[in-house]
């Protein structure tokens, strides 16, 4: 059997992920994303849709699949781990040049939907909606299984493609978390007797991996925010945190209520996450606050919480100060919105990048000249820490290795890990370039 693995974008730095796998005749996509942080120097998403495609590609903004370009009739599923945009961007440009389904989660699925919206691009392909601990069949000889995994995202999988003889395993973004605020905690029990059974190949992400630690459940940042909340005395409070982040938001609706504060969240991209979930009935957000996403409607709400601010919990968009965002316009004075006696809770960490850490500096600065206290880094990250990679190092015992979803750095991270386990780079453990294919004879 041949497995070739096309690491098409996410293998060379973060951003634009899409990789292919081979097997024999027969080839996978997972994930099509876009590079973010250059679709936020156009500002708007929307203004991408205009471009054409050659332009999108040779901007850097969504991967390049001309790789593939000969293998068109080979491909026969189009998988998608999760709902990040890094992973499912540019799914409405690339995936309508294959005709073939796509698979992913109800949650993933739905912001499938609205990216088919705000885009205006309908996709040709087939959405299929699977649960996780599901499976599919490819062909007589290869099935897809998807294992519950924790991310921070709703419904994240990790992708195990099962073949005569063996697994291939792709991590998609995850830690372990224990104690997840909404869904079921990672199948352990699975990836263990995926492990006895053989793994041929893991493909692996690395984003935090360089962190010698094991990654915080989410229940910890729910009590971080617990903590920050009894100890703001000001009568106004704002959060802004990542509008993909369905349980922390969860979460921050039920600390408002601990508080006897009433949640109001505000701001077009949480509408979008906010919607995607109630659609699919994982959190019910409308019957336990405010939400709204209309522009029209700003003005008037923000001008109730003006008056009484200590009666209501804002959650807004801006978390890494993008212009444009209702944090951004607040620290502007648009809204006519005092923000003396205001904190500003940044539960979230700043994505690294220039760009934002540029934004996120000239907003702290324009919201402390409004005289509102700030807190920031509240936050614990979706990615796993070294523990997390050992624990699935050992729960899958892979026959080769290929860390992705990260710069040299990262790699060579995973590499100090996977070296105590008796790896060695070039023989079982290997670094791709976006572009440089790898074929494995088993
Ligand atoms: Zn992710």
């Amino acid at each position: 059997m041949e497995i070739e693995v096309f690491p098409i974008g996410g293998y060379s730095y973060i951003g634009k992920n899409m990789s292919a796998i081979r097997i024999d005749d027969k080839i996978i996509i997972i994930d099509i994303g876009i590079n973010v942080d250059k679709v936020s120097q156009f500002g708007e998403r929307e203004d991408i849709t205009n471009k054409p495609l050659k332009e999108l590609y040779d901007l850097d903004i969504i991967p390049d699949d001309s790789i593939l370009e000969n293998y068109k009739d080979k491909v026969k599923a189009i998988i998608l781990t999760h709902g990040h945009l890094d992973h499912i961007g540019a799914v409405n440009f690339i995936a309508p040049k294959y005709n073939v389904p796509i698979y992913a989660s109800p949650y993933t699925i739905e912001l499938i939907k609205q990216q088919e919206k705000e885009y205006g691009i309908i996709l040709p392909n087939d959405l299929k909606k699977i649960s996780p601990n599901s499976s599919i069949k490819i062909s007589e000889d290869i099935s897809i299984n998807f294992i519950n995994i924790t991310h921070s995202i709703p419904q994240s999988l990790m992708i195990d493609i099962q073949t005569n003889k063996g697994h291939i395993i792709f991590s998609g973004d995850f830690k372990f978390d224990n104690f997840p605020i909404i869904g079921k905690k990672p199948d352990k029990e699975k990836l263990k007797k995926i492990g006895k059974e053989g793994v041929l190949l893991l493909i692996c992400e690395t984003t935090r991996v360089e962190e010698n630690s094991k990654s915080q459940s989410e229940i910890i940042e729910k009590y971080m925010l617990y903590d920050v909340l009894h100890s703001i005395d000001t009568k106004g409070i704002i959060i802004t945190t990542f509008s993909s982040h369905i349980a922390r938001l969860k979460s921050i609706i039920e600390l408002s209520k601990e508080i006897n504060r009433k949640p109001i969240f505000i701001g077009r991209s949480l509408g979008k996450y906010i919607s995607a979930a109630e659609n699919i009935n994982l959190y019910n957000f409308s019957k336990e606050a405010e939400v709204y996403f209309d522009p029209r409607d700003y003005k008037k709400v923000l001008e109730r919480v003006e008056k009484n601010k200590e009666e209501y919990l804002l959650i807004v968009t801006g978390h890494q100060g993008e212009p444009g965002s209702i944090l951004d316009r607040l620290a502007r004075g648009e809204y006519n919105f005092d923000l003396s006696n205001t904190t500003v809770i940044f539960a979230n960490n700043i994505i690294p990048h220039p760009i934002n850490e540029a934004n996120r500096k000239i907003l702290e600065e324009r919201l402390k000249r409004r005289k509102a206290e700030i807190i920031k880094d509240i936050h614990v990250s979706g990615h796993g820490k070294s523990q997390d990679h050992i624990m699935l190092l050992k729960m899958l015992n892979p026959e080769y290795i290929i860390p992705n979803h990260g710069d040299i750095n990262k790699k060579a991270s995973y590499y100090n890990i996977a070296s105590d386990y008796g790896y060695t780079l070039g023989e079982d453990i290997f670094f791709l370039e976006d572009y440089q294919r790898k074929i494995f004879n088993i």
